[in-house]
């Protein structure tokens, strides 16, 4: 950490300055230029972290030289992470990181048995590795379909097994989390919980892989403190998703913000996958942002499909169809190859 002080600051104040950190129990090293006089803090920055070092007469900036996501860090684990999903007694594990691309799939909400076991059938087949469905659905509106419910968690996970495909749910409540983990392989927490930090916590308790969506107004920062908070509760296993941010633009739903996955790159071993559906929320345009998300650097794609969107209980609009996610499957492959990772 390192303080700036104030232009002008008297001899007394860095005096005291000094005297603050050595009362931390750090070591204090003062360095004074023409225009600047610093103080570099040398000991573990977490100690001073909480302290309001900004609030002593003098010092005009803080400057940390560690991110404060220390588990989420690069630092941390200099190696990409690889996070594995499904208990292969069941289904067939899926991957995430280090080189795989991982493919989650299914429609926005778990909508009747029939159709979640029809539309298991046509990813599985196209290549997807994770089964998705909304079993709680968190609507802007009161009066949209909210989800099944536990009822939707039993189908989601039957459909999953009988392609031997691992499953990914959302989970908006902390009460729920019990109920949730027991159907399901991956807990999603999804753009508009996350940071809920009660919810994160537990969530970060229930020993299942998380997927963890970017809040719609999130940094990338933002985001990567909220996957500390899980790891903080001693799960590994967390995968970043980039399903775009609020934008002035209408010609799409949000704003796919692929940089963001090179920044991730950068910052954190954690995989970051991209979600074109609710990034654009347009059919004709998930395929080739799918395809961009794999070229910048993303460790897998999330896409809704459904067989018939004109009668989806939510998000029909932006869902592909079976054979259209089929082509563009084919697509990733080659992209995915291209960029030296398998799918
Ligand atoms: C979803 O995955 O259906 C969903 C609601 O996503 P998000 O949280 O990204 O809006
Ligand atoms: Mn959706």
């Amino acid at each position: 950490m390192i303080l700036i002080l104030k232009s002008g600051v008297s001899d007394e104040q860095v005096q005291h300055v000094l005297e603050r950190v050595e009362s931390m129990g750090l070591q204090a090293h003062l360095s004074r230029g023409t225009f600047r006089t610093i103080v570099g803090i040398i000991g573990d920055e977490d100690k001073v972290r909480a302290e309001p070092l900004r609030a002593i007469p003098g010092v005009l900036e803080v400057v940390p030289v560690l991110p404060p996501y220390k588990l989420a860090s690069l630092e941390a684990h200099p190696q990409p992470s690889i996070v594995s999903v499904g208990d292969p007694a069941w289904v067939d594990e899926a991957r995430f990181g280090g080189g795989h691309v991982g493919l989650i799939a299914g429609p926005c909400a778990v909508e009747t048995e029939e159709r979640m076991h029809a539309i298991a059938a046509h990813v599985k087949q196209a290549g997807a590795g994770v089964l998705r469905g909304g079993a709680y659905k968190p609507r802007t509106s009161p009066y949209s379909f909210q989800g099944l419910g536990e009822e939707g968690l039993r189908i989601l996970r039957d459909a999953g097994r009988a392609q031997r495909m691992p499953t990914v749910t959302e989970i908006t409540d902390p009460r729920l989390v019990e109920t949730v983990a027991e159907y399901t392989d991956m807990l999603q927490v999804g753009a508009r919980n996350m940071q809920n930090f009660v919810l994160l916590t537990e969530v970060g308790r229930a020993g299942k892989p998380v997927l963890l969506k970017r809040g719609m107004s999130a940094t990338v920062e933002d985001l990567l403190m909220s996957a500390e908070y899980i790891l903080s509760q001693g799960t590994a296993d967390v995968v970043l998703c980039e399903r775009g941010v609020k934008g002035y633009d209408k010609a799409t739903r949000n704003l796919f913000d692929l940089a963001s996955v090179a920044v991730v790159k950068r910052l954190s071993h954690l995989p970051i996958i991209v979600d074109p559906s609710h990034a654009t929320g347009r059919p004709d345009l998930i395929p080739d942002c799918a395809l961009a998300g794999v070229a910048v650097g993303a460790d897998g794609v999330h896409i809704e499909v459904h067989d018939c969107p004109e009668e989806a209980k939510s998000d029909g609009p932006q869902a592909l169809l079976p054979d259209q996610y089929r082509e563009l499957v084919a697509q990733l492959r080659k992209v995915a190859e291209a960029v030296g990772k398998q799918l």
